[in-house]
């Protein structure tokens, strides 16, 4: 065993000195809680993933992340005349390279019934799940408070269904969240039920690959997770309480305060005090600090400031965002909050997060 932790602490310091580099991937803390970057669903040469455990600690670590999950299918195993069955394998060992690089690891699994898939978070004993069909093993999760969650609830379907098995899991308890994004695909027809059913908002790779070549330059699916501390008890905590946001490439969806303290926290007015002449165009300039993209515009407050077109503000940049002076704007000072849309944020079915940023604005004739 000795000699195994110190293989191990050998093998992270020899791929920490080939030039490992953790992208700081920026996001804001909110009031009171700690953001914590995470995903939870990937899987290993455990089941039918392509890498070792410890490799995927290192991935999350050089992408930026907080927290991870490595949830290796319970009753698929591709690989078991290679790889040793065991579904507590996984975690025992990634557990001391996440330890070392200051990663949260959270014990877990994935189980299926046909294409419905759960995967099961916070396990306290891998044992007691051992030869379980799903619903035996969801009610054992209940049992050791595990955190729940429905896995892409639309795949291999057109469309997502909330289907009478998940209805009756749902009635008896034994999940508490969902994946709105699993990979690349986001379920439109399963956002409702986020609010409706009150449930946890999870979004995730699902990576069977190098992350890097599935998710290159940022793309990858991460749950973010407003949490009171980063500690694992923490960080259960803020998923039972459903406070998270899901982000994948250029969108994020999740509860209008948390999208919207995210915003707040991130972008800043370089410039909120404007001076121009009717029929002018002026440009107020948006800094943000945070790797989240935003992509605004204009909607309407006062009648004669107007919004031109809509701005991408890529993470960690400062885009102009012009905004017409109309002809018939009446001189002077005016102090006003100019309202905006961010249309890639999205706080419920068909609908995009709204924020206010004040400004001075002095039209000279
Ligand atoms: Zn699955
Ligand atoms: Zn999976």
């Amino acid at each position: 065993m000795k000699n195994r932790l110190r293989l191990c602490i050998l093998w992270v310091a020899a791929a920490l000195a080939t030039a490992q580099v953790r992208d700081p991937l920026p996001v804001p803390d909110l009031p009171g809680y700690r953001t914590l970057k995470c995903d939870f669903h990937m899987h290993t040469v455990f089941s039918d993933g392509q890498v070792w455990p410890t490799l995927r600690v290192l991935e999350a670590w050089r992408d930026g992340l907080d927290a991870i999950a490595l949830t290796d299918h319970i009753d698929y195993q591709p690989h078991k005349d290679d790889v040793r069955v065991d579904i507590a394998r996984p975690y025992a060992m990634a557990r001391a390279t996440a330890e070392q690089l200051g990663i949260l690891l959270v014990p877990a699994f994935e189980i299926a019934r046909g294409d419905i898939h759960f995967n099961v978070l916070f396990v306290t004993d891998f044992d007691a799940y051992r030869g379980l069909d799903q619903a035996s093993a969801l009610r054992v999760a209940r049992q050791q408070n595990a955190f729940v969650f429905w896995n892409h609830p639309g795949w291999r379907r057109p469309k997502a269904e909330w289907l009478p098995v998940v209805d009756e899991y749902y009635r008896e308890k034994l999940f508490q969240g969902m994946e709105l994004i699993n990979g690349p695909n986001f379920y439109p027809d399963a956002f409702p039920w986020i609010e409706e059913k009150n449930l946890t908002l999870v979004c995730n790779t699902d990576v069977h690959g190098l992350t890097a070549w599935e998710y290159p330059n940022r793309t990858r699916a991460i749950t973010l997770v407003f949490a009171s501390a980063a500690t694992l008890e923490s960080l259960k905590e803020a998923l039972l309480a459903r406070r998270t946001v899901g982000w994948q490439g250029e969108n994020l969806w999740g509860t209008e305060s948390y999208l919207q303290g995210l915003f707040q926290a991130a972008v800043k007015a370089e410039s909120s005090e404007l001076r121009a002449r009717p029929g002018a165009t002026v440009s107020l300039r948006l800094r943000n600090d945070s790797a989240l993209p935003f992509r605004v515009v204009v909607r309407q407050e006062k009648g004669w400031l107007r919004g031109v077109r809509p701005v991408e503000l890529r993470g960690q940049t400062t885009a102009a965002l012009p905004v017409s002076i109309a002809k018939e704007a009446p001189g002077g000072n005016h102090s006003t909050d100019l309202l905006l849309e961010v249309t890639n944020c999205h706080t419920a079915p068909g609908r995009n997060l709204q924020v206010r940023v004040p400004l001075r604005i002095t039209v000279t004739q």
